[in-house]
């Protein structure tokens, strides 16, 4: 059985009921985060608590972060798995009429799934290079993905398993995760900004980098340089570290095998995962 807990309630995910008036439907009004869970801990449970908490605060919702965590808590138990993936998604709720601007009561649906999953390093992949046709505000983990969708859509049915993005000849981050260049020793990652989510990966990724010998630039990376680097790696909860070993268009990346830096990383990363606070 699936268990899921909408707005505190524990129950098989096929009893889990929302209004089609609720604004996550209507409007894409929300916020998620996706957490691996791993040996029975959430990895970096506190970074996706204040990633969430900032997410909320970015759409004026008000609802305490705690008491989903705690949810979460329960929910963990339920389910009873040591290795799982947990999504939360809250949204503003469902309201009696619809509008666009915020009604002025309304109380948010929280809903939390979990299901059984393996935090492991994906296999060396393809990714297409395209324009970054979403909104100017990805920081903010909003459950609006149809630009996310759409890409990473056409990356599979070019064969691709993901879809790196640029604005403006620099490269954002990629449809699901973000993105790394490995030249020698250096790791080179577009910096935060508006542009792009602070993925917990990344943010683990730039603190152990060192541990490997290898130091990490966070400067704009042009979309054209992106072939003649060593390395191309994409990072997220979900995928771990995935090199990218072919980019469409742009052909090979570097001579087309893993550099020793990116697999002192990659199993770097995929140890502490065991290890994590
Ligand atoms: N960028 C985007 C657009 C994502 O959807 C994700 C993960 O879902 C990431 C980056 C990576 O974030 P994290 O490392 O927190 O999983």
């Amino acid at each position: 059985m699936t268990w899921c807990c909408l707005n505190g309630e524990m129950m098989p995910i096929e009893q889990a009921a929302i209004s089609p008036m609720d604004r996550g439907f209507l409007f894409g009004d929300g916020v998620y985060e996706v957490m691996a869970r791993v040996d029975g801990r959430i990895r970096a449970k506190s970074l996706h608590e204040a990633r969430l908490r900032s997410s909320l605060d970015a759409i004026g919702l008000d609802i305490s972060v705690t008491d989903v965590f705690s949810d979460v808590d329960r929910l963990i138990d339920k389910a009873g798995l040591l290795d799982a993936k947990i999504y939360v998604q809250v949204t503003r709720g469902a309201a009696a009429v619809r509008d666009h601007a915020f009604p002025a009561q309304i109380s948010p649906t929280v809903f939390l799934t979990i299901s059984e999953f393996k935090a492991v390093s994906q296999k060396p992949a393809k990714a297409i290079v395209r324009p970054d046709i979403r909104w100017r505000r990805n920081s903010i983990k909003s459950v609006s993905l149809l630009g996310n969708v759409l890409l990473l859509q056409e990356a599979r049915e070019n064969g691709a398993q993901e879809a790196v993005l640029y604005r403006d000849e620099f490269v954002t981050e990629a449809s699901t995760s973000n993105v790394f260049v490995i030249r020698g020793q250096t790791l080179i990652t577009p910096p935060l900004s508006d542009l792009i989510l602070p993925g917990i990966t990344r943010h683990l990724v730039i603190e152990m980098a060192s541990t490997v010998g290898l130091n990490v630039i966070e400067e704009p990376v042009r979309v054209d340089s992106l072939g003649g680097a060593d390395g191309v790696f994409v990072s997220s909860s979900t995928r771990g570290l995935m090199p990218i070993v072919e980019l469409d268009p742009g052909g090979q990346v570097g001579d087309g095998r893993l550099t020793d830096a990116f697999l002192a990383l990659q199993t770097a990363y995929d140890e502490r995962l065991h290890h994590h606070e």
